[in-house]
């Protein structure tokens, strides 16, 4: 996981980004021929068989990641890392992933803009609650499992500790879902290893793993580890053992 990347506190909360209602480089009848194309062929995202199909697509990406970008704030939907102007370093996000439901790939509803490691790790994985189908794409935030980009409120489900990690806000499911699955984890690691100076790089791979297990017995292994490298931190390492300490 990425320990480079700038991150942004977001001090203003986070409320739900609105949905593209249309587009202005892209005429609806290539927006709908893009559907067509699409449909049945999630590939048809990475590549495109014309020169001409390219140059939409190129467009319709384009307007989309700006679009979403500004409206979330400039922040990843999911972990609230800084996204940078430059379309090159984040991706246009299928909330509903497109590998299984490519038909909904080009629906501005179905569309937001994510960080790299948050699109990665999220890939394929169901989002969409038990017992509700797509298409069409869902419209109520129940429908989902994941903190909906345009649905939901991020502040309602996640926050910041005073360690800059991102946690499930009063446990709720819907923050921990998102955190497990886009593996928030990895990116909350990198965070707290910064607190632990010279041990910061071992630091991290243990906290990756210390957030990553489940067993009782697995934490406190990875514990005992950073309660050695957090002799060599700062006093925010200390605080920070105490504070998995209780979490275990
Ligand atoms: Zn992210």
């Amino acid at each position: 996981m990425t320990t480079t990347m700038e991150t942004t506190m977001a001090s203003n909360s986070r409320i739900k980004a609105s949905v593209m209602k249309r587009l202005k480089t892209v005429k609806a009848a290539q927006h709908q021929a893009l559907r067509v194309a699409g449909n049945g062929n999630p590939k048809y995202w990475k590549s495109q068989p014309t020169v001409g199909e390219q140059e939409i697509f190129a467009k319709f990406k384009a307007e989309v990641k700006d679009y979403y970008r500004a409206e979330q704030g400039f922040l990843c939907c999911y972990c609230s890392v800084f996204l940078h102007d430059d379309h090159s370093t984040f991706d246009a996000e299928h909330i509903i992933d497109k590998s299984n439901h490519s038909s909904i790939m080009f629906e501005l509803s179905n569309l937001a803009a994510a960080c790299r490691p948050c699109n990665r790790a999220k890939n394929r994985k169901q989002v969409i609650a038990a017992g509700v189908v797509a298409p069409p794409v869902p419209t109520k935030d129940t429908d989902y499992q994941i903190v909906h980009p345009h649905l939901d409120n991020w502040d309602d489900y996640l926050e910041f500790d005073e360690f800059d990690r991102i946690r499930a806000k009063n446990q709720s499911p819907k923050g921990a879902f998102t955190i497990r699955t886009c593996k928030i984890g990895g990116i909350n690691a990198a965070r707290l290893a910064i607190y632990f100076g010279k041990g910061r790089g071992k630091a991290e791979k243990s906290l990756q793993q210390f957030f990553r297990y489940k067993q009782k017995s697995k934490k406190h292994a990875h514990l005992d580890l950073l309660r050695k490298l957090a002799r060599r931190g700062t006093k925010d390492a200390r605080a920070i053992i105490k504070r998995l300490e209780q979490e275990v």
